[in-house]
């Protein structure tokens, strides 16, 4: 027998089948269709008086035909999106051991605090001399930004880690044009091991990229990037500590080597979460670094709210952050909007940034303190480690079983000849409740699994996700392929095929055809 998706139901089909329910629920979680599919356009589900006749002011443009919005009741609606958000898999409902991307908690503290009605309802074009607290509070949120990178400057305003790239790399350019530079220094060197963003905010620029190897333990070998710059060298983009969950301890040597050949060092700082209190990227050497808020300081990420990627910048290039920047003015603040006369390299957002992210990420420091933001840092390095030697028996480590910062890096070679990808395995993590690691990235790395719990999880989660890990990497060894190449066999929708979802995405639904008419 076929359910309603068309997918054999009952016993006698394999496990997966036998998963299968006529309304394709599972128990608790239920089948959803897209609102355009359940919604009826001849409907609405509000009664609104019909219009007093008025005449058009539209000049013939008004529309004649309906809108096409799908009409719910408000039941209905309140169905469609409750079923929707129990599909989520977040932080709040599980450990989130993503890689890079550093899902931490969001402590609720910082949800009260932004939503204290003088900073939720202040609106950018207020008079400043009536958000003066909104502006104490940002010229804060810069003091413990530049204290603890110990850094010259910080411009607020850009809203990702990628506009924080974009922001700081401009501002470098600025630099270089106001040297006169801007026709020969065009060069920026980018490790292999680097995230995507930083090859496309460099060409994005007009830069020219020129990738940098990475050496056999996973770092930067100044001498790589020696033999790389010269008089064409604009900078380079490295991160650190960098993808492959490693602290490049040439930084400072290869900080020398830019700067001697005259160029500039943007940091990528995506995964400053590591060093907080630890390390000054401003003792390093770094000239730029975006601190993505939505990382390191706890603000939501993507659903959860706008992002946000102040960047720090160094007395080299302070002077070119761009406008609108907050200036102590007496008892007070100002806020600096024009840019004649700053050396601002222009603006890079409407107003000023995501006020709401400000104030959760200075209620995550305030509430923390400067010892309390090390020994997060401290303690998302020491549960990297843990999972790290917990599994370094089963599953390999392509630098070797030694420390890493705050993620760990697993390869494929374990997995060889198993006919289990790391792409089955992640999936196969998906059935047992988890979100997958970052796979396949970086790319440097075969079949790379990253692993990033960060420093909210217990002793004993942790124990769980590696005894949950251990039980699959078994499993995947012992030759149970089936566990891994069906996988997931329990999620609302199985594999995907996730290229042509890249390549040929369809981003307009379009009703079907009434039957009728594709009968005839
Ligand atoms: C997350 C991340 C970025 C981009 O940050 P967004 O806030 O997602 O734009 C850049 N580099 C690295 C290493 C990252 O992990």
């Amino acid at each position: 027998m076929l359910n309603r998706q068309g997918r054999p139901t009952g016993p006698g089909f394999g496990s997966a089948a036998a998963h299968e329910t006529f309304t394709g629920n599972r128990a608790l979680m239920q089948e959803e269709a897209l609102i355009f599919e359940i919604g009826r356009h001849d409907v609405t589900g509000v009664d609104l008086d019909e219009p007093a006749a008025f005449a058009p002011r539209l000049g013939g443009l008004e529309r004649t035909d309906g809108i096409g919005l799908p009409g719910l009741s408000e039941p209905e609606t309140m169905r469609h999106y409750v079923r929707l958000s129990q599909k989520n898999y977040g932080i709040d409902s599980g450990l989130f051991p993503l890689g890079s991307c550093t899902m931490k908690h969001n402590p609720r503290l910082n949800e009260r605090m932004a939503r204290l009605p003088g900073f939720a309802d202040v609106h950018p074009l207020q008079p400043v001399s009536t958000v003066q607290g909104a502006l104490e509070l940002m010229n804060e949120l810069a003091r413990w930004l530049t204290e603890l990178t110990g850094m010259a400057a910080v411009a607020l305003s850009p809203k990702a880690g990628a506009h924080g790239e974009l922001c700081g790399m401009m501002a470098i350019k600025a630099a270089i044009e106001a040297k006169g530079e801007g026709a020969t220094r065009r060069t920026v060197l980018v490790p292999d091991s680097a995230h995507g963003t930083n090859p496309a905010t460099a060409a994005l620029i007009q830069f020219d990229v020129k990738p940098v190897p990475v050496r056999d333990d996973g770092t930067v070998d100044p001498e790589a990037v020696r033999a790389l710059a010269g008089p064409d060298t604009a900078a380079i983009m490295l991160t650190n500590p960098n993808t492959c969950g490693l602290f490049e301890k040439d930084i400072v040597a290869i900080a020398e080597i830019i700067h001697a050949a005259g160029g500039y060092f943007y940091c990528d700082g995506a995964n400053y979460n590591a060093i907080v209190g630890k390390a000054r990227p401003g003792d390093l050497g770094v000239d730029a670094m975006h601190i993505n808020l939505h990382k390191t300081f706890s603000t939501p990420h993507g659903g959860g709210g706008p992002g946000s990627g102040p960047v720090v910048l160094s007395e080299r290039i302070a002077a070119h952050a761009p406008v609108p920047f907050v200036r102590p003015d007496g008892a007070g603040f100002a806020l600096v909007e024009d840019e004649a006369g700053t050396g601002a390299f222009g603006r890079i957002t409407a107003f000023h940034g995501q006020m709401g992210m400000y104030v959760r990420a200075l209620s995550y420091m305030l509430s923390h303190g400067a010892d309390g933001c090390r020994q997060a840092s401290e303690d998302a390095v020491l549960n990297a480690n843990y999972i790290r030697a917990r599994l370094a028996d089963l599953m390999s480590l392509p630098f070797g079983n030694r420390a890493c910062m705050h993620e760990v890096l697993f390869d494929d070679a374990w997995l060889k000849d198993t006919g289990v990808t790391t792409l089955d395995f992640a999936k196969a993590m998906i059935d047992e409740g988890y979100h997958p690691m970052t796979v396949y990235f970086p790319l440097v790395v075969h079949g790379a699994m990253l692993v990033e719990p960060t420093e909210s999880e217990s002793r004993a989660s942790l124990d769980l996700f590696i005894a949950t890990l251990r039980d699959l990497a078994m499993a995947a060894v012992r030759g149970d392929v089936e566990r891994f190449t069906g996988a997931p066999y329990l999620a609302p929708r199985r594999r995907l095929d996730e290229t042509r979802a890249a390549r040929t995405p369809i981003l307009r639904w379009t009703p079907p055809q009434p039957v009728q008419e594709a009968a005839e």
